[in-house]
């Protein structure tokens, strides 16, 4: 018989979240069917430390109207890494602008600034920052080059719930940030995301978009001024996501345990690099990764290989996008294309036991064994 199944991710639900849930499920219509919306929306934005946050049914849908509140559209150029999820670039692409990915750097996995630096252009409107599994951006480099060129920086916070760069939580540090709360994320409301920013026009911008088109205060009845988007977030979502955010500090620390249990369990192994906290920073550790040195001989094959061997549902480092078929590649993005072959994202979840990261971990240690032997 197979042992028991190790997933990748999985939320932690308790009574609180079934409690609220379930007085949005009874009483939340009519007058009370916004109640846990704004709830949730200024506890986020307590959290963080912002002054505006908007509920939207994902992280996409808050993407997509942050961009399209900054105006960006056709014949635009949004610059962010090649190393991503496609829901950082589809966005772009739905407003017809061009995504440009450039290389990330080695030890992060987030954005190269310096790459990005070499990518402006005059059609370049935004860069996007997006923390990968909870690594943070180099905000410092990428603001101090949007100051320079004249353009946004903004976040793509999704995997970055918890992390903090110098004081400041990801997310409330560029023009706008995005979150998801995607039932693998580190708060879930099974599917969902928030659009925050500290920029008051921008927020009145996206409050239009976000209904279909109808500002605040126009008096006419069934009357928008633009033709805007419909990503909200229901009552009874919100309600999920006002339990998980009371949680928030429990959730996080949780993630963290896990993370520092395997950086632990691997220190004897230089060879085997995981998701760095820079000083001055904490990481969030959405997704522990690890990462092999080129010279160990571990390839992504052979470590899903021995993954599926021991019944663990781990999962493969993204891919460059530029590498997919609706993109142009670009191979130049060295790190970006090179990293995913020998890297493998950890299993992380709040009722993880010593035994599991024990199993996760001896797999590990096997591949890089069997890696020196070949
Ligand atoms: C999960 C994720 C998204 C997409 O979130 P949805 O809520 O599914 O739209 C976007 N960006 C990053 C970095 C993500 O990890």
């Amino acid at each position: 018989m197979s042992k028991p199944r190790i997933p990748y991710t999985r939320p932690s639900i308790t009574e609180l979240e079934q409690r609220y849930a379930a007085d949005a499920v009874a009483n939340g219509w009519g007058e009370r069917c916004y109640g846990y919306i704004g709830r949730f929306e200024r506890a986020f934005a307590d959290h963080l430390g912002v002054r505006h946050a908007v509920a939207t049914s994902s992280c996409t849908g808050a993407l997509h109207m942050g961009l399209a509140a900054l105006g960006i559209g056709p014949g635009d150029e949004v610059i962010l890494a090649d190393t991503n999820w496609i829901a950082s670039a589809a966005p772009i692409v739905h407003l017809g602008a061009t995504p440009v990915f450039v290389d990330i750097l080695p030890d992060s996995w987030c954005i190269d600034p310096r790459a990005a630096e070499r990518a402006v252009t005059p059609r370049t409107k935004a860069i996007l920052a997006v923390h990968l599994y909870g690594n943070l951006c180099d905000m410092d480099a990428l603001l101090a080059l949007g100051e320079r060129r004249g353009v946004p920086v903004v976040e793509d916070a999704a995997e970055a719930v918890g992390s903090v760069h110098h004081g400041r939580r990801a997310g409330s540090i560029g023009r706008f940030g995005a979150f998801s709360f995607h039932g693998t994320k580190t708060i879930t409301t099974g599917e969902g995301g928030m659009f925050v920013t500290n920029d008051d026009d921008l927020h009145e911008r996206v409050l239009t978009l976000s209904n279909h088109g109808r500002a605040r205060g126009q008096v006419r009845q069934f009357w928008p001024d633009m033709v805007g988007f419909k990503y909200k977030m229901s009552n009874v979502q919100a309600a999920i996501g006002c339990a998980q955010v009371e949680r928030i500090g429990e959730l996080v620390a949780r993630k963290r345990a896990i993370l520092a249990a395997y950086r632990e369990r691997l220190a004897d192994l230089p060879a085997i690099a995981m998701n760095p906290e820079p000083a001055g920073t904490v990481n969030g550790a959405w997704m522990p990764t690890a990462v092999f040195d080129a010279s160990a001989g571990v390839t992504r094959e052979a470590l899903q290989h021995a993954f599926a061997q021991e019944n663990v549902d781990a999962r493969v480092f993204f891919h460059p996008l530029s590498g997919l078929p609706m993109f142009a590649p670009r191979q130049g993005n060295r790190n970006a294309w090179d990293i995913p072959g020998r890297a493998i994202n950890l299993p992380t979840y709040h009722d993880m036991t010593e035994s599991e990261l024990d199993r996760v971990s001896g797999v590990l240690r096997a591949a890089l064994h069997a890696g020196a032997r070949a």
